[in-house]
């Protein structure tokens, strides 16, 4: 299998390749130059399998000479060995819907399941490569944890993740800064996650920098979180289906940089019975907007109480244009380009047609939001976390939808609070933290001042 760029400009590449570049070099995302089919009689086989050998089954296709089955299959082991529970991510039923819960990883959210497997993978390519890796992030509070945990403890990697200073929810904070391992460093800086990003963003344009410490990021761009998160498509769909290829299923997932949602259209190419994908948005709505009008045009970013979703330019949404305009890089380039200097773009009506047909969106308000974490609470007893809430609302009118429960509702305590008047009892890997012992490094918001930390602490390992 060989992966190409959005916009033409990378000769073709390997999985290791791409999973090693995230961002294409011309500015665009890798893609496979194809999708592996799979048919009728592999889905009922694939039916009954436990989660790990689905994820190979699904996965190895993808990866060609580069990765051998037995290779994937220790490296999945390895990925979903710290999920609580023993299906990784199980279907549990609520009246009329599906809940696909997955949150059982080590950070609660449904980010761990790629990033657990993604830390796997770039420690294998680069135990192969005999290559070092430095990751450098910024987060407001979700993504920084579950990258860390998909790295503790490698050997090939170190990973710098800023955060503002108390400006995140103390679980937050206390999920990054209770990780020890030498690899991991915590950074708050005095400053915004603004800053936190703008910093980020000035060391991977410091080129020079960049090549000397071989700076990595692990945002959704990555083809590898992309790839994982189509295996759950694929297991909810058989654990509902009992593997009955005649039923499709109409999954809802609540959106922020389209990556997840992405997933479920690349199930749905190769071959998975899929009616309809149900894009949720917060107020943050620019996808649903698109969805709904053709038009893609970034406005200004509320904060909201699901803030994982509180984004405005969704970077996976580049690769579904490209299937959309029919593959021609030329016009990617083009809208893509025209997006960057005019803040908007339309496709013509005969492609909307094409989305509707297989999209419906919906953006739902923070009422709406506590109002269905509120009715599922009192109908079925189950509390859903404000993300979640937001995707079982959004498909309220598709009575056996399958909705993607994105996090843990103790995470979220205070909308949760807010909406049934008590909280969620965390699970096991959340309890304790605040007991526990934290490493953390205050600094300057200041791309001189961080910059010179992270040489600091590398420089041993360049001489
Ligand atoms: C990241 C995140 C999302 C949005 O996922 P995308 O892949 O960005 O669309 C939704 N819910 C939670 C809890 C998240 O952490």
């Amino acid at each position: 299998m060989r992966y190409l760029s959005t916009r033409g400009g990378v000769d073709p590449i390997t999985f290791s390749q791409a999973v090693m570049m995230g961002l294409a070099t011309d500015g665009g995302l890798l893609l496979p130059e194809l999708f592996p089919q799979v048919d009728e009689q592999t889905l009922r086989r694939w039916s009954g399998l436990p989660f790990n050998e689905l994820a190979v089954e699904v996965m190895h296709p993808f990866m060609g000479e580069d990765i051998s089955r037995d290779t994937l299959s220790a490296l999945v082991e390895r990925a979903y060995a710290g999920f609580s529970h023993p299906e990784v991510t199980p279907v549990v039923k609520l009246g009329e819907q599906y809940i696909l819960e997955l949150f059982h990883g080590p950070t609660a959210a449904f980010k761990d399941v790629a990033l657990q497997f993604l830390g796997n993978l770039f420690e294998l390519l680069l135990e192969r490569s005999d290559g070092h890796l430095n990751i450098l992030g910024a987060t407001s509070g979700d993504t920084g944890s579950a990258a860390i945990y998909g790295v503790r403890g490698q050997r090939r990697i170190d990973i710098f993740i800023l955060h503002p200073h108390n400006r995140v929810s103390p679980i937050q904070e206390r999920q990054m800064t209770t990780v020890l391992d030498e690899n991991v460093h915590n950074i708050a800086i005095e400053g915004t996650f603004d800053d936190g990003q703008r910093i980020v963003k000035a060391l991977f344009n410091d080129l020079e920098f960049k090549r000397a410490y071989n700076l990595g990021a692990v945002n959704s761009i990555n083809w590898a979180r992309i790839l994982a998160q189509v295996v759950y498509y694929f297991y909810a769909w058989s654990r509902v289906s009992g593997g009955d290829t005649r039923r499709k299923l109409t999954f809802s997932v609540p959106t922020g940089n389209f990556g997840d949602i992405f997933a479920g259209y690349v199930a749905l190419r190769m071959g998975l019975p899929i009616e309809r994908l149900v894009l949720a948005t917060n107020r943050n709505d620019i996808l649903s907007r698109f969805v709904n009008s053709g038009v893609y045009q970034a406005r200004e970013v509320h904060h909201t109480i699901s803030p994982s979703m509180d984004i405005q330019i969704s970077s996976n949404f580049e690769r579904y244009l490209y299937y959309l305009m029919d593959q021609r890089t030329d016009k990617v380039r083009e809208l893509m380009e025209r997006m960057g200097r005019e803040g908007q773009i339309t496709i013509p009506g005969e492609k909307l047609a094409e989305v509707t047909a297989l999209f419906h969106a919906e953006a739902v308000s923070e009422e709406e939001t506590l109002e269905q974490i509120a009715a599922s609470y009192r109908e079925h007893g189950y509390i859903l976390d404000p993300h979640t809430a937001v995707g079982v609302r959004a498909a309220s009118r598709f009575p056996g939808a399958v909705c993607l429960a994105t996090a843990h509702p103790a995470k979220f305590g205070e909308a949760v609070e807010r909406a049934i008047g008590c909280e969620a009892s965390p699970p096991p890997s959340l309890q304790g933290l605040l007991e526990r012992e934290t490493r953390c490094q205050i600094l300057a918001a200041d791309v001189g001042v961080i910059k010179r930390y992270m040489q600091s602490k590398l420089d041993g390992q360049y001489e």
